[in-house]
């Protein structure tokens, strides 16, 4: 496994091993990997003759306030998980090598990007696409692995990459979850014990929202009001920002609830930002 810092050495790389008819798998990450980047590790490792992982904490997706400065790192430590995963380049990139001064060029695709996580993360999706778009062109994957966790996230580079002709497909990869429930998510890492068994209440939440569709209740409010019912009974839950009940592609609000469709949330448990879906 070799660790590339430099775009343009890991875009000559790439080329040079597409040219000799390889396949290329990229799994785009911030890093603090955990069972569920491997596991999208795992899935370009099945259908590609190289995997390319890129640890990378965008500043262009944080927002003022945001958690840029304590996002768990741990370089050392993601390393020896690729290697183990058998991954063959590790990109790692330097932010001044990403945004080198009189940067000034950014994609955003314009729809998607509203509502859900939108609503409260200005910026925060063009920041996504425009790394994503560049890591594209660096990378020239033939896949790329996206995991479902962060659902509009997935939906919005699907949407980049039909708009764009972007040469990639884009891969959707189940949420893996701790043996209790809870979506795996680097910043799980900021939880106390006592804030962690409050992010149960979440999953739990999720799932009694989705056992009601399916015992027949279509109405998506009601659907809604004990998904946020249950997340209420967290001890140490902050602030709901949102529990939304959305069509799986247009990510546009339902009234009433259909399968497929999708239960998205984003909640505070104390000063820790979780998000999480399910689909019904
Ligand atoms: P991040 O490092 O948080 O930016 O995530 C990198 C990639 O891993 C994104 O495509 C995420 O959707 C995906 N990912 C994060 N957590 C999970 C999870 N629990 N299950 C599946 N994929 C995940």
């Amino acid at each position: 496994m070799q660790v590339i810092n430099n775009p343009k050495q890991m875009q000559d790389l790439t080329l040079s091993l597409k040219k000799e008819g390889k396949r290329i798998g990229f799994v785009p990450t911030m890093g603090y990997l955990h069972e569920g980047h491997l596991s999208l590790i795992r899935c370009s490792k099945k259908e590609n003759d190289i995997t390319v992982v890129s640890i990378f904490v965008n500043p262009l997706q944080f927002g003022k306030n945001e958690d840029l400065d304590k996002y768990p790192r741990d370089f050392e430590r993601d390393k020896t998980l690729c290697q183990k995963e058998g991954v063959d380049f590790i990109f790692y990139p330097d932010y001044k090598d990403m945004y080198p001064e009189g940067y000034q060029t950014y994609v955003e695709v314009v729809e998607l990007s509203k509502g859900l996580c939108g609503d409260f993360r200005p910026g925060h999706f063009k920041g996504v696409t425009t790394v994503v778009l560049k890591l594209f062109n660096i990378v020239c994957p033939d896949n790329a692995y996206f995991g479902k966790k962060d659902y509009q996230q997935l939906k919005v580079i699907e949407r980049m990459v039909k708009d764009l002709n972007l040469p990639v497909n884009v891969i959707g990869c189940p949420i893996v979850r701790e043996p209790d429930g809870l979506a795996m998510s680097s910043r799980n890492s900021y939880l106390s014990k006592e804030e962690r068994d409050s992010a149960l209440f979440i999953y739990k939440g999720l799932i009694e929202g989705k056992k009601l569709f399916e015992s027949g209740e279509k109405n998506s409010k009601k659907i809604k009001e004990i998904v946020i019912d249950t997340i209420k009974k967290a001890p140490l839950l902050k602030e709901i920002q949102y529990v939304e009940l959305v069509d799986k592609s247009s990510l546009k609000p339902k009234e009433t609830a259909e399968k497929g469709d999708i239960i998205a949330v984003a909640v505070y448990i104390e000063n820790t930002r979780l998000i999480d879906n399910i689909e019904l």
